[in-house]
């Protein structure tokens, strides 16, 4: 019997998750996992990686040069900005609503502050020192970042909203010099597309063990499990707002593409389960556009656009999670902050804060100190306010990822919809059959 590919990578999972208590627990379990399991996983992420920019490249110019009207690129981008900034606000809503509700900050004990303190300030330090070298920049930088002086230097880093600005340009003048100047390069980005697509295929047949790779190398990180036990309502508060964000979303899909939550599941969930091991939407952008294409039925041109502006502008659940951390942090050491008004600035900047938080691991905790230090949050409380959530961190960076690519598929699907550009996906190409034929 042939498995689908979501079932092989939860194995991998959940045999990674053993393996790496099962290693916590022996004398130089840690050091055989860092030496000789974590390399597979950084393999994978790297070939992931390797192949975003060309992907983004090769999408977005075939999708923008195949389009009758150019004036649907205008429409297209008003329609996603918009509805990626509504989403991520009710993200930031749900999150303040659920804290709020159930405080999950109030009467921690002194001695658990103290200890988590001591354990964590260190670590603390370090991520306020990276906020602020983000922040030190004019109010107009991330609009000019747009803009690259030097494409190569755009692939190399990547800035990915460089290399969209350039795919776009690109694409554009593609469709404004005649038709049969543009055909060779079309024709290129096309085969392009194509090749990348297949490398998706391929580097997928490694993912069930690239997830135990990564899953038993999170495992091997966590050692105080006294105050994970001690943050797990918290951490609990946070699940659920993410929870409630993914039903948010397939009540989207179901209502505006009649689309079922379990049709989308079962075709996106690949993704998502990548999304949770890796962390990372940034490497997880290939594997959420040939989800998004070739299983979810977007066209080309709609994904190219909306889902990598999304890996790096849209994290719904990065900023519901900032939500629920800032008020956390306050309800524990900061209860005289809590006001009505520091709310409203935590909207405000939360949904700021996720769309320059890059799309890697821990960035949303970096930018958490922009969201505390815009309510006046006291600077001398500020490594002890991080400290307080460091220890759970990881495990929710993992579970606001996924909602992050989820977000993203989603307005991709509705953006499509609302274009007449989404298509039902031919039963080949959705069922798991890797490598496809
Ligand atoms: N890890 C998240 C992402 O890549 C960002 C974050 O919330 O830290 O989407």
């Amino acid at each position: 019997m042939k498995l689908a590919l979501h079932w092989k990578i939860i194995i991998g999972m959940v045999l990674g998750v053993i393996f790496g208590f099962i290693m916590n627990s022996i004398d130089g379990g840690k050091g055989f996992v860092t030496d000789w399991i974590k390399p597979f996983g950084t393999i994978f992420i790297n070939l992931l990686k390797l192949i975003a920019v060309p992907l983004i490249l090769a999408s977005l110019i075939k999708g923008i040069s195949d389009l009758k009207d150019i004036s649907k690129i205008k429409s297209m981008g008003l329609r996603t900005i918009s509805i990626y900034m509504g989403t991520t606000i009710i993200a930031i809503v749900i999150g303040l609503t659920i804290v709020n509700t159930f405080k999950p900050g109030e009467g921690m004990p002194q001695d658990t502050i103290e200890k988590i303190k001591d354990t964590y300030q260190g670590s603390a330090d370090i991520m306020i020192g990276k906020a602020h070298m983000q922040k030190e920049t004019g109010p107009l930088q991330p609009l000019v970042d747009v803009f690259p002086s030097n494409i190569f230097n755009a692939f190399a880093k990547p800035e990915m909203l460089q290399v969209i600005f350039f795919a776009m340009f690109v694409g554009i003048c593609l469709l404004l010099i005649p038709k049969k100047k543009a055909k060779p390069l079309v024709r290129f980005f096309d085969s392009l597309n194509e090749v990348v697509m297949k490398m998706v295929d391929l580097i997928m047949l490694f993912a069930p063990y690239a997830v135990f790779a990564l899953l038993a190398n999170v495992i091997i990180a966590f050692d105080d499990t006294e105050i994970l036990v001690k943050l797990l309502y918290y951490a609990g508060c946070v699940v659920l707002g993410l929870f409630l964000m993914i039903c948010f979303y397939l009540f989207l899909i179901f209502i505006y593409t009649k689309k079922s939550p379990l049709w989308f599941l079962s075709r996106f969930s690949p993704a998502q389960l990548l999304a949770f091991s890796t962390s990372s939407s940034a490497a997880t952008l290939p594997v959420t556009m040939e989800r998004v294409e070739e299983h979810l039925g977007v066209d080309k041109e709609v994904s190219g656009f909306v889902l990598p502006v999304g890996a790096t502008v849209n994290m719904d659940g990065t900023s519901l999670y900032q939500g629920i951390a800032a008020v956390f942090i306050m309800q524990v050491i900061w209860p005289e902050g809590l006001t009505f008004t520091n709310q409203l600035v935590i909207v405000a900047t939360a949904l700021l804060a996720s769309i320059g938080s890059a799309a890697v691991p821990s960035a949303g905790m970096v930018m958490l100190v922009i969201v505390l230090e815009s309510i006046g949050f006291p600077k001398e409380l500020l490594p002890i306010g991080l400290a307080l959530i460091f220890a759970v961190d990881r495990p929710l960076d993992m579970c606001r990822t996924v909602v992050n690519v989820t977000g993203d598929a989603t307005v991709s699907m509705l953006v499509a919809k609302s274009l007449g550009k989404l298509k039902d996906p031919k039963p080949k190409e959705w069922d798991d059959n890797y490598p496809r034929t």
